[in-house]
C-alpha cells in the first residue's frame, strides 16, 4: 500500500489535480484559491507545487493530492488513491493496506471480542446479582442476549489473567484501555459492573460502558472505556449497530442519553433508538445518524439539565441544516422511569406530540432564555449551515416563529459574520500548539533534515514532550521518516487528520536556520526543571527521602552541564 501511495504521489502533480476541481491563482512560488472546505471570500487556501501539499490557513485543513480528492469528493482514501492512480497511469499493486497498522487494530478488536465473550459468560455463570438487577428492572433474556450484556467480575485481575492465558501480549493489553497501571501492577478497569459493549457501525466491539451494581465510594455510577486506537469518545453511538435498520425503516430516530434509557426503550418496542453517551451530541454522531434518517427526536431527562442538553444537541443538529423535535418528559422522569410508570402507549403520545426545536425554544419556560438570547443562539448555528438552501428555509422558519422579518435576521447574520472574522478565536489545539514552540522547532528540524535524526534520538525521548500532538509527530517522524521520502508522502505517516494538518502547516513554514543544539538544550532544561519541581513537592512532605534527594542531585548536575545560570537560581531557591 505504501509503495502504491508513493508511486501515485510521485507521478501526480497536486497543482494539476486541485486545479481540475477549483481555479487556482499563482502567488509567488505557491498557488492560492478561496478554500473549498469552508466558506470564505479571501483566498486562504494555499497549494505548494514544490512540496506537493495544500493547506488552508483559514480552517486548518491540509493534506496531499490523495487526501484532497478524498475530502473534496467525499470518497474513501482508497477510492481517491485509485482515481489518481488511473489518472497517472499507475497500476496499483494488490498488497494489503498498510499491514503493520492494520494488524495492530485487529489485535485490539480481537481483545475486545474476547473480553466481551468473557463478560457474557460471567453474567451467566457468576453474575447472579447482576441478573437479579436486570430482572428487577424487567429486562428480558432476549434483550440481554441481543445487546450482548455482560458482567465484569469483582476482581482486580480476572480479565487480565483470562486474556493473558489466551496468549495476548501485555503491551497490547495495556493499549486496549481495559487495564490501569497501579502501584500493585496492572489491574482491570471494570470490576463488579454490568457491562454494555459498544459496537461500531460495522459490528466490531470497540469499547465498554460499565454500570455499578453495589454502592461504592470514590467511583462513578458508570465507567467508560478511554480513547484507544480503535475508539474515540463521541464518534460512536451506543446501540446504533442494533437499531440502524429500524431507524431507516421508521424514518426517525429516538436519541436518549444513557444505557438504561436505551435498554428500556428497546425492551418496550421502541427499536429505533440510540444513546448518545455523554450529554452532548457530536457532529460525528449526527453524521452517522444522517445515513439512516433526517428525523431526529431528542428524548432526554425531563429535568433542567436534560432539557439543556437536548437544546445543545439540537443546536448541533441545526448546524447541519436539520431540525429536531424535542420530547419533554415530566420533571424528574427519564425515558426509563417514565416507561415503567406510564407504559408504551403514553410515551407514544409524547412522541407524536413532540414539538419542533424552534417552537420548543419559543415556548420554553424552564431554561428561561430571553427572546434575544434565543435568536442569538439560533443565528449562531444558522451561520454554520453550509447549504444555502437549507439556510434560507431555516431563516424563514425562525422569522415566522419569532415574528421577525427575514431581512432583519439576515442583516443580523451579516453583522455576526464580520465580528466572527475579526475574532477568529484560536481553538484549544492551536493554543496547545502555540504554547510549545520549542517542540515545534525540533519537529521542524527533523522534517527538514534527516541527518539530525540520529543526534535527536540520542538526546531526546518522547516523554520530554508536553504536547500530545507534537509527541505523536516526534515519534512517527523519528522512526519512520527516511532520506528519500517526499514531503507529500510524510503526511501518510499519520492516521489522524488533525495531526496531518499540523504537519502540513510545519512543512509549509519557512525554516530559518535553527540551532539544533539550542533547541535540544531548551527542551532538556524544561524537562529537568519539571522533574525537579515534582521531586521537591515530595521532599517537602517526606524530608528524609534519601533516594529522592540523591536523584535531585543528579538532576541538578545535569542542569549545570546545560546551563550554569539556571543551577544558581535553582540552588538559591533551596536555601
Ligand atoms: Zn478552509
Amino acid at each position: 500500500m505504501n509503495n502504491n501511495i508513493e508511486d501515485v504521489l510521485s507521478r501526480t502533480d497536486i497543482v494539476d489535480v486541485i486545479g481540475s476541481y477549483i481555479p487556482l491563482k499563482r502567488a509567488g512560488s505557491n498557488f492560492k484559491a478561496p478554500c473549498p472546505f469552508h466558506d470564505e471570500k479571501t483566498a486562504s487556501f494555499v497549494v505548494s507545487e514544490k512540496k506537493q501539499i495544500f493547506k488552508c490557513f483559514g480552517c486548518g485543513v491540509a493534506g496531499n493530492a490523495i487526501t484532497f480528492v478524498r475530502d473534496y469528493e467525499k470518497i474513501s482514501f482508497y477510492e481517491a488513491l485509485k482515481k489518481l492512480a488511473e489518472r497517472a497511469g499507475v497500476k496499483l499493486q494488490n498488497d494489503r493496506q498498510n499491514p503493520e497498522k492494520k494488524s495492530q487494530h485487529d489485535i485490539l478488536y480481537l481483545i475486545y471480542q474476547k473480553t466481551n465473550n468473557f463478560f457474557r459468560d460471567n453474567l451467566v455463570k457468576h453474575g447472579s446479582f447482576a441478573r437479579d438487577y436486570l430482572e428487577s428492572r424487567s429486562v428480558s433474556k432476549e434483550t440481554i442476549e441481543k445487546l450482548e450484556l455482560g458482567y465484569s467480575l469483582n476482581s482486580y485481575t480476572a480479565l487480565y489473567n483470562h486474556l493473558f492465558k489466551n496468549k495476548f501480549n501485555p503491551n497490547d493489553l495495556l493499549k486496549s484501555g481495559l487495564f490501569n497501571k497501579s502501584a500493585n501492577g496492572t489491574i482491570d478497569v471494570f470490576r463488579d459492573r454490568l457491562m454494555f459493549p459498544i459496537h461500531s457501525i460495522t459490528g466490531k466491539i470497540v469499547a465498554f460502558g460499565g454500570r455499578i451494581l453495589h454502592k461504592q465510594e470514590n467511583t462513578g455510577k458508570y465507567v467508560n472505556s478511554p480513547t484507544t486506537d480503535i475508539y474515540t469518545k463521541g464518534n460512536e453511538l451506543y446501540g446504533l449497530y442494533f437499531t440502524r435498520y429500524n431507524i431507516s425503516r421508521k424514518k426517525q430516530v429516538l436519541i436518549c442519553e444513557g444505557y438504561m434509557d436505551y435498554l428500556r426503550l428497546y425492551e418496550t418496542g421502541f427499536t429505533n433508538v440510540v444513546a448518545s453517551l455523554g450529554t452532548s451530541l457530536t457532529s460525528k454522531q449526527i453524521s452517522l445518524l444522517e445515513r439512516y434518517t433526517s428525523n431526529f427526536y431528542m428524548i432526554y431527562d425531563g429535568d433542567k439539565a436534560g432539557i439543556k442538553a437536548a437544546v445543545r444537541a439540537s443546536i448541533e443538529i441545526l448546524k447541519r441544516g436539520l431540525v429536531t423535535k424535542i420530547i419533554t418528559l415530566p420533571d424528574q422522569e427519564d425515558p426509563d422511569s417514565f416507561l415503567v410508570k406510564h407504559g408504551k402507549d403514553e410515551l407514544q403520545k409524547y412522541i407524536d406530540n413532540a414539538i419542533d426545536f424552534f417552537k420548543f425554544l419559543e415556548n420554553d419556560k424552564i431554561l428561561a432564555y430571553t427572546e434575544k438570547n434565543k435568536i442569538e443562539l439560533l443565528l449562531d448555528s444558522v451561520q454554520e449551515i453550509k447549504d444555502p438552501v437549507s439556510r434560507e428555509i431555516i431563516i424563514k422558519e425562525i422569522s415566522e416563529i419569532f415574528s421577525l422579518s427575514s431581512n432583519s435576521l439576515l442583516s443580523k447574520l451579516n453583522q455576526k459574520k464580520h465580528r466572527y472574522k475579526k475574532k477568529d478565536e484560536p481553538s484549544t489545539v492551536t493554543n496547545e500548539l502555540n504554547k510549545y514552540l520549542e517542540e515545534r522547532s525540533i519537529i521542524k528540524i527533523l522534517l527538514n533534515d534527516v541527518n539530525s535524526h540520529k543526534k535527536v534520538a540520542q538526546e531526546l525521548k518522547s516523554d520530554y514532550f508536553l504536547s500530545e500532538i507534537y509527541k505523536k509527530i516526534f515519534e512517527n517522524v523519528l522512526y519512520q521518516l527516511h532520506d528519500e521520502m517526499k514531503k507529500s508522502m510524510i503526511l501518510e505517516l499519520f492516521e489522524d487528520a488533525e495531526v496531518q494538518n499540523v504537519v502540513a502547516g510545519i512543512l509549509l513554514e519557512d525554516h530559518p536556520e535553527l540551532l539544533l543544539a539550542n533547541v535540544i538544550r531548551d527542551i532538556k532544561l524544561r524537562k529537568y526543571k519539571d522533574d525537579l519541581e515534582k521531586i521537591d513537592v515530595i521532599i517537602q512532605k517526606d524530608k528524609n527521602n534519601l533516594e529522592l534527594k540523591s536523584e535531585r542531585k543528579v538532576i541538578i548536575e545535569k542542569i549545570s552541564e546545560l546551563s550554569p545560570k539556571v543551577v544558581r537560581k535553582t540552588l538559591y531557591k533551596e536555601n
